[in-house]
């Protein structure tokens, strides 16, 4: 069904909810299913009773969550994509700017949903591939032009994923907030993007301690820009632009026990500030303020353009079914209920 985007105010935000399998790590250490998703939407959560277990759950009063959807682990990627993000890229063909965002705690399955694999690619892959395949249908001209960029927001600090070097610089242009000298890539298929993306994805920075993980504190923000033209209502031809902005979130681990510090101790504890102002932002925008205080991180100033507004907004939380990340996902249940 279409969601109604405009019902409450210009600003609602879907949220979804996505649960990851157990995986081996979990299973050898022997560990039980704390989640049940019921009836696509709701949500039981119990430290003590077996997911399988739902009257059982229910009668413990585990928390009940509900939201747009929640999908169980044998949720497709497919089915993720056209039930989140296949309307924002119908809206951003119309010329209106969207975004998506996976949150969660590390390991919970952002980057699989976002970025995915070869073999089953995630909703970055998935919207590029839509958004060719429409263009291509109603352009007036047959021609369009998609152009990416890949960038990283990693204490503070802005990188460009697709041409790695020094830190670029926030400026205020006519436009808007952009990022000095970012790289445009333009694509001409959707077989060359998981490639640059997987690319991008190793230019993340990583720990020092483990090379070859990506750090949990690390943001990566793909902007799909799709121009083409089209002829209006009145035959003559427009070009519409749009963008679509697909937001792997830094891990959550750390973000809510902070909630209530002042930013001068966030800075010390080293606790993700973007992150915080992204939730401070959506507070906002849910309970239709007026002020939304993009201005307190990189991550908020770089997506002004995308987020409120008359822009459309999804967000993705990704949980584990382990009863040994029972607390990290009662944490990302209650932010995710939080941005209804
Ligand atoms: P995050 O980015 O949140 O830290 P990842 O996306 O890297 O987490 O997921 C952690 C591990 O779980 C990865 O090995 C990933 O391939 C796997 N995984 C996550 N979600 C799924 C899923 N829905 N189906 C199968 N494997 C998944
Ligand atoms: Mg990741």
């Amino acid at each position: 069904a279409a969601h109604d985007w405009n019902k409450v105010n210009n600003s609602r935000i879907l949220v979804f909810v996505r649960l990851r399998p157990m995986d081996k790590k979990e299973k050898e250490a022997g560990s039980r299913c704390c989640v049940r998703i019921v009836n696509r939407k709701d949500i039981y959560l119990s430290e003590f009773a077996s997911g399988n277990d739902y009257l059982r759950l229910k009668r413990l009063r585990g928390r009940h969550f509900t939201f747009d959807a929640a999908f169980p682990d044998s949720t497709t990627q497919q089915e993720v994509y056209s039930k989140t993000t296949a309307e924002l890229v119908e809206g951003v063909l119309q010329g209106r700017n969207g975004s998506v965002f996976c949150y969660g705690a590390t390991g919970a399955g952002k980057t699989y949903t976002m970025l995915g694999t070869v073999e089953n690619p995630g909703v970055m892959v998935l919207a590029i591939k839509d958004l060719f395949t429409m263009m291509r249908q109603r352009s007036y001209d047959g021609n369009h032009a998609v152009h990416l960029s890949y960038l990283e927001v990693y204490n503070e600090t802005v990188r460009d994923l697709l041409s790695p070097g020094r830190p670029l610089v926030l400026r205020e242009d006519k436009q808007g907030i952009v990022a000095a000298g970012l790289t445009q890539y333009r694509a001409y298929s959707t077989d060359e993007v998981m490639s640059l993306l997987q690319q991008g994805n190793r230019n993340r920075t990583t720990e020092p301690t483990r090379v070859n993980e990506t750090s949990s504190r690390s943001h990566a923000i793909l902007q799909v820009v799709a121009e083409y033209q089209v002829r209006d209502s009145a035959m003559s031809v427009v070009i519409r632009v749009g963008k679509l902005s697909l937001i792997d979130l830094a891990g959550s681990e750390r973000a809510l026990a902070t909630d209530q510090r002042t930013l001068r101790s966030i800075e010390g504890a080293n606790i993700n500030r973007s992150l915080l102002a992204l939730s401070s932002c959506i507070n906002a925008l849910v309970e239709g303020k007026k002020h939304i205080p993009y201005r307190n991180s990189k991550l908020t100033q770089l997506l002004k353009d995308s987020l409120g507004g008359t822009c459309n907004t999804v967000m993705i939380a990704n949980i584990s079914p382990s009863n040994l990340s029972f607390g990290e996902t009662q944490n990302t249940l209650h932010w995710a209920d939080r941005a209804k």
